[in-house]
């Protein structure tokens, strides 16, 4: 006999979600046997499952593909999370969206940054606010995943050795990545480690490599270049003869064309930041996406400069 479950006991704004979206039956705990570990995103939600393995049920409110920063939240979202166990989020003001019916959940609810130096945003409407994109430092990420270990491991006591154990073998896998960083950057010229992408994604992993980074526009809530942006951008790749720019997979990369077509710069081609793909595409997982993200940075850096860039 399947155990359904309708919940009405939460606060107005999910009762009134559930009336737009109809009340309908929510699969429980009791079914599954696992409780429900909701994410915001899927960058950790897959942290979650490689920690928390068979014991939990993990689910991203954002499903893989999907911008982040600007989402707009379904009332299938939000029946998501009166049912959830722990809720996950990254924090940094990430999800803006997800703040304004946090307040009104009783379940667990870690922020994942908590912990990590921010950095703050230099330039845009969030000048002076950190930048939510901590999770690109593979530094940074060791904090996040002994978070994850330490709010399962309050949720299930009884499984904290294999949380532990898990975390410390996923730690190790980062800190591989980390190392790796560092080496394969060292084969690209000083003067050629600057990262050029879309959004302002990569100070953190800029901190960690040692690169110089500069961007079209500083958070994707705010992706709408002027004229000048793409001019200052153009002269930098010159100046500096950055052989290659980037752009993220959840944005259009039209204006990072049009820089690459003005300065002769190659477009490197695709980073992932604010989304893993699908299963079956080029990042599944967090490691998937730092290896991809850190070899295509470093093909495109270590390829040839522009021709007369910096003579010019
Ligand atoms: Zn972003």
């Amino acid at each position: 006999m399947p155990n359904f479950v309708v919940r009405c006991a939460v606060p107005l704004i999910i009762v009134l979600a559930m009336v737009v979206g109809g009340c309908q039956a929510v699969t429980s705990r009791a079914e599954t046997g696992k409780p429900l570990v909701l994410t915001t995103f899927t960058v950790i939600a897959d942290m979650a499952r490689q920690v928390g393995g068979d014991h939990v049920q993990v689910e991203s409110i954002v499903k893989p593909g999907a911008e982040i920063h600007g989402y707009d939240p379904t009332p299938s979202d939000l029946r998501r999370v009166a049912e959830a166990d722990l809720v996950l989020d990254n924090g940094f003001g990430l999800e803006k969206w997800f703040e304004q019916f946090m307040s009104g959940v009783d379940a667990p609810h870690v922020t994942l940054s908590d912990g990590v130096q921010p950095i703050p945003i230099h330039t845009g409407d969030s000048a002076g606010h950190p930048n939510p994109h901590a999770w690109m430092s593979p530094t940074a990420a060791q904090t996040y995943v002994t978070g994850i270990e330490h709010a399962l491991s309050e949720l299930l006591p009884e499984h904290q050795a294999d949380f532990a154990a898990a975390a410390d073998a996923y730690r190790s896998k980062i800190k591989v990545i980390a190392d790796d960083l560092t080496e394969t950057l060292a084969a690209v010229p000083r003067e050629r480690r600057a990262l050029v992408s879309c959004e302002g994604a990569f100070s953190y992993l800029a901190r960690d490599a040692g690169l110089t980074e500069r961007y079209l526009w500083p958070v994707n809530a705010e992706a709408d270049p002027t004229p000048q942006d793409v001019a200052a951008v153009v002269d930098f790749v010159e100046q500096q003869r950055v052989p290659a720019v980037f752009c993220e997979s959840t944005v259009s990369d039209a204006a990072q064309r049009q820089v690459a077509a003005q300065s002769g710069a190659r477009f490197g081609g695709v980073l992932y930041v604010d989304s893993l793909s699908e299963p079956d595409g080029p990042v599944p997982t967090y490691l998937d996406l730092l290896r991809h993200d850190l070899s295509t940075i470093a093909d495109g850096l270590g390829g040839a400069a522009p021709a007369g860039g910096a003579a010019r």
